[in-house]
């Protein structure tokens, strides 16, 4: 059945992604989103499908559409740029998952919150069960980001108990693939880009602190079997893939495929980095049948082609 879904957000990384999926499989798909760190070159391979619509608004005000459907993804999501203005970082989780869950009220329709493994802070337990309450430092540079979607997500169970709306969480654990934005700062784009243009591969601290990385497809196969499920299942459910490398793995892994020049270079760990994350995922593989397929040793040299691909200027169809 086709249904009209709204994917905020819809110009980032993620979001495109998901709605050129949700346009394959037949959908309306209503895009929304003020471009703060998305960019509308995500999305316009898109842009001619007469079931596609960009809409241009900031999540933190109210907004009246007709949807069956809402994936929440609107939040800058990169440290760099939810540090820019925390401010309105804690504002756009907040706010905005209010504002999403009073219009999927209003028109019964069903909401997927993105949330993020950064609700488990530095965990204190490894590998991380959707039962792990975390270990955030609420105060700290990063907690606009952690606290806000740690907020989002006490508002989508309480308007599920409050109001019986179908809601479901997702813990997404690091992802990346192509459409990641160059600049942001994240660390698989940084070191790939650093490799391509032969520059130093800057490594924060030792690059012992791990991280689990999940390509982009899987990520989105993962939101809409989760979309997917029964009412009464809302997550939270952690999204991720649990191979698990340290950062200096990750940047020889980058060089290897990359044939690049580049020297690793070592700078200071960002305040309240977290040392290790791994998702455990046996509840994503009960509930919706779902595993990752694609390691990093098909995920990275597809990201490589892409950002070589944009690096030369050629307008590239990822
Ligand atoms: P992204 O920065 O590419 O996408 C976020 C999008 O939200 C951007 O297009 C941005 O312009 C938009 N946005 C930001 N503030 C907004 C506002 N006030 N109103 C409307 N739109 C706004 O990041 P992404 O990696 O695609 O992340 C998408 C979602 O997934 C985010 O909610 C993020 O927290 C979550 N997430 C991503 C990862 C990851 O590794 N990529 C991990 C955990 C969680
Ligand atoms: N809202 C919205 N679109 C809608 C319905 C509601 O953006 O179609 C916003 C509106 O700003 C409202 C918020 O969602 O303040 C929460 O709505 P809810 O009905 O839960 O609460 P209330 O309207 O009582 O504040
Ligand atoms: N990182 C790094 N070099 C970079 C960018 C990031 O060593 O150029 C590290 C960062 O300190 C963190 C890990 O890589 O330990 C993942 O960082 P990212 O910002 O991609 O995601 P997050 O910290 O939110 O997991």
């Amino acid at each position: 059945m086709r249904k009209t879904t709204l994917v905020t957000g819809g110009a980032g990384f993620l979001g495109s992604h998901l709605c050129e999926r949700l346009l394959n499989y037949g959908h309306e798909v209503i895009c929304m989103d003020n471009c703060f760190t998305g960019n509308k070159e995500n999305i316009y391979h898109l842009m001619n499908n007469p079931r596609f619509e960009f809409m241009r608004h900031d999540i933190t005000f109210s907004l009246y559409v007709e949807v069956d459907e809402i994936y929440n993804l609107a939040c800058p999501a990169s440290p760099i740029h939810y540090q820019l203005d925390p401010v309105q970082t804690t504002k756009t989780s907040v706010h905005g998952a209010i504002n999403m869950l009073g219009l999927a009220k209003r028109v019964k329709a069903k909401i997927m919150q993105a949330s993020t493994s950064e609700v488990y802070g530095d965990p204190t337990i490894h590998p991380q069960p959707e039962s792990y309450w975390g270990n955030v430092n609420p105060i700290g540079r990063r907690a606009c980001y952690d606290e806000g979607k740690r907020c989002a997500e006490t508002l989508c169970f309480d308007y599920y108990r409050q109001h019986n709306l179908p809601i479901k969480v997702a813990r997404i654990f690091n992802t990346y693939g192509p459409r990641m934005y160059m600049h942001d700062g994240r660390v698989v784009s940084n070191f790939i880009v650093q490799a391509l243009q032969n520059e130093p591969i800057t490594i924060y601290g030792q690059g012992e602190q791990t991280r689990s990385f999940c390509y982009v497809d899987d990520m989105i196969e993962g939101f809409i079997r989760l979309m997917d499920t029964e009412d009464e299942f809302t997550g939270p459910v952690n999204l991720g893939n649990s191979g698990e490398f340290t950062i200096r793995e990750l940047a020889e892994k980058v060089l290897e495929l990359t044939g690049s020049k580049s020297e690793l270079i070592f700078e200071p760990l960002p305040e309240d980095d977290p040392k290790q994350r791994k998702p455990e995922t046996k509840l994503a593989q009960e509930k919706l049948g779902w595993e990752p397929k694609i390691g990093l040793e098909e995920g990275l040299p597809r990201t490589i082609e892409y950002f070589d691909a944009y690096l030369k200027g050629k307008l590239f169809d990822a």
